[in-house]
């Protein structure tokens, strides 16, 4: 499509040069008519000198060589010098290619002008021919003298002639750039010819190139231009072109040949197409690896949506849900996963659920033990209280009395303190027990502990000595202080109305008081001394306090 577009336009450029060809012949052809008149002025006289000579000179053909005659040539002005015989041959010249020439085979046109010359007396000057055998341009002049066998005829060179009377510089214009400089401004002309075609060969007109054989030259028509494309390269185009003139002797015509190359065009076009086909394939390249970047892109993402899921799941969380838009392999994979996530949160809450009870369950076992643990402590209490309490009354038993009061001992001991017991007996309480009863003498025991324990301070220890006798160890007591205490007693327990069913009655205590000597390594014999103290009191008639160390026993 693109290459005949080319070729049309190709064509019209050939169409152009020829054009263009043909009409510089033309004015080529009108610019050579002044020269031409001279030289038929010229060869006129020449002519004229030259059958002089012969006139003059009994004429034999054998006595004219060609050198004789190229030196009456010179002597004439003229290029070369003919004589042509009757039958029309060229016995004589000192232009070489054209002796024994026989004029009359150039064309029957030619042979016919030549047979009416002889004998005719006409001087005749022709316009430019060329030269059959040579194809040089020439002018040619015969002349026929009256009562003579031969036509003498001289040529000019064109070339030869334009030389000496104008220049070099101008033949070399006319015959070369006037014709071929349209080379230099297309680029794809690159070559413009003009052959002079006759009978016997196609000779260069512009003396650039080589003569060709008739066969090598196409059947050019008479007008238009004809193309004979001669490989892919190099298109030939050829057109005709004629001389001026009402006789053509010599030359059939002109062919004008003009050579486009298109190897250039044809270069540039393969770089175009190697060009665009490496663009393309660049460009699909850069597509194929867009779309293959996308493509892993949009998978891979796929598969790290996966991977996290996976993660979190490992992790213990199975809250994801993957979003499956395709059910292709990832898809499928991607609903595996959603499922075990199901399970697993499914297993999950049954795991927290059974935990939940587990621990409840312990949490009431707890309290069921606690509740256990304490009810046990109590009963503990309780049992070491009932093994060290006296269990009418609550105040301490003489045992446990006897522990606190060596624990106090050595305490006194070695902070060197003193500590000091009060020992106390009801009066006369077997008439009360006679006379009240048994329970109402326990009610008055009781009573008589609740009367002595708010006097008492917490070192101090209030415990049950025996029968109706207490026993009370007052640590940091001196004998004077603990006497002052037991007389407060005293004077309660008188001062007490014991409150049994309807009878109201009081009672007395004796007290018998002694310190601890720290010289003793128990609490006995200080009770033994409060007792011998006691045993005053009584004597003495009870209801009082009696110090050991107060009085002299000894
Ligand atoms: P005194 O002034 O000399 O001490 O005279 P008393 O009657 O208190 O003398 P005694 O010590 O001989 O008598 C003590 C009585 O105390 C004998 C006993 O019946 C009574 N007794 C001892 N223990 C208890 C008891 O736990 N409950 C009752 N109700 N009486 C007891
Ligand atoms: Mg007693
Ligand atoms: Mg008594």
């Amino acid at each position: 499509m693109a290459e005949s577009e080319f070729q049309k336009n190709i064509n019209k450029q050939a169409e152009n040069v020829h054009y263009q060809v043909q009409q510089r012949f033309r004015v080529f052809d009108e610019l050579l008519s002044s020269d031409e008149i001279q030289v038929q002025e010229h060869a006129r006289r020449a002519l004229v000198r030259l059958s002089d000579v012969f006139l003059h000179d009994k004429f034999d053909p054998k006595n004219w060589s060609p050198e004789r005659l190229d030196k009456l040539a010179r002597q004439l002005g003229v290029d070369s010098v003919y004589i042509i015989a009757p039958d029309t041959t060229v016995v004589a010249t000192n232009f070489i290619p054209d002796l024994g020439f026989k004029l009359d085979t150039i064309s029957e046109t030619f042979s016919t002008y030549l047979h009416n010359l002889f004998n005719s007396g006409r001087l005749e000057v022709d316009r430019i021919n060329v030269s059959s055998k040579t194809g040089i341009l020439k002018i040619y002049a015969y002349y026929a003298p009256v009562n003579s066998d031969y036509i003498l005829e001289v040529s000019y060179d064109v070339k030869n002639y334009l030389a000496r009377n104008r220049s070099s510089r101008y033949v070399d214009f006319m015959f070369g750039d006037f014709f071929t400089e349209m080379t230099k401004t297309n680029p794809l002309l690159d070559q413009v010819d003009i052959y002079l075609v006759n009978n016997y060969a196609a000779f260069p007109f512009l003396n650039s190139t080589p003569g060709l054989a008739l066969s090598e030259l196409p059947e050019i028509p008479e007008t238009g231009v004809m193309t004979i494309s001669k490989d892919d390269d190099n298109i030939h185009y050829y057109s005709r072109a004629d001389f001026n003139r009402t006789e053509l002797h010599s030359a059939e015509y002109l062919a004008i040949r003009t050579t486009f190359n298109l190897a250039h065009m044809h270069y540039l076009m393969n770089k175009f197409m190697i060009l665009s086909v490496l663009v393309i394939g660049a460009i699909l390249t850069l597509a194929y690896l867009l779309i293959s970047q996308l493509f892993n892109k949009w998978i891979m993402s796929r598969i790290f949506r996966i991977i996290a899921a996976l993660e979190r799941s490992a992790e213990g969380d199975y809250r994801d849900t993957l979003n499956i838009n395709r059910m292709d392999e990832l898809g499928l994979i991607a609903q595996h996963v959603n499922s075990m996530n199901a399970r697993l949160s499914a297993r999950d809450e049954e795991l927290k659920e059974a935990r939940l009870q587990l621990e409840n369950r312990v949490k009431e076992r707890t309290a069921d033990l606690r509740l256990e643990i304490e009810a046990r402590k109590k009963a503990e209490e309780q049992l070491i209280k009932q093994a060290e309490t006296d269990p009418l009354t609550g105040v301490l038993n003489r045992r446990a009395f006897a522990a606190k009061a060596q624990k106090e001992i050595e305490r006194a001991r070695r902070y060197k303190r003193p500590i000091s017991a009060i020992l106390l007996d009801l009066d006369h309480f077997k008439q009360v027990n006679d006379k009240f009863g048994h329970l109402c003498g326990d009610k008055v025991l009781v009573e008589l502990a609740e009367i002595i324990s708010p006097c008492l301070r917490t070192i101090d220890s209030l415990s049950r000595h025996g029968g109706e006798e207490f026993l009370i160890l007052l640590p940091e007591t001196d004998d004077l202080e603990a006497v002052q205490i037991a007389e407060r007693l005293r004077k309660r327990i008188e001062d007490h109305e014991v409150k049994y069913e309807a009878e109201r009655f009081k009672v007395t205590s004796s007290f018998g008081v002694a310190s601890w000597d720290a010289e003793e390594n128990d609490i006995n014999a200080t009770i033994h001394r409060a007792d011998q103290a006691l045993y005053l009191a009584k004597h003495k008639g009870r209801n009082q306090v009696i110090s050991y160390d107060a009085e002299s026993f000894f």
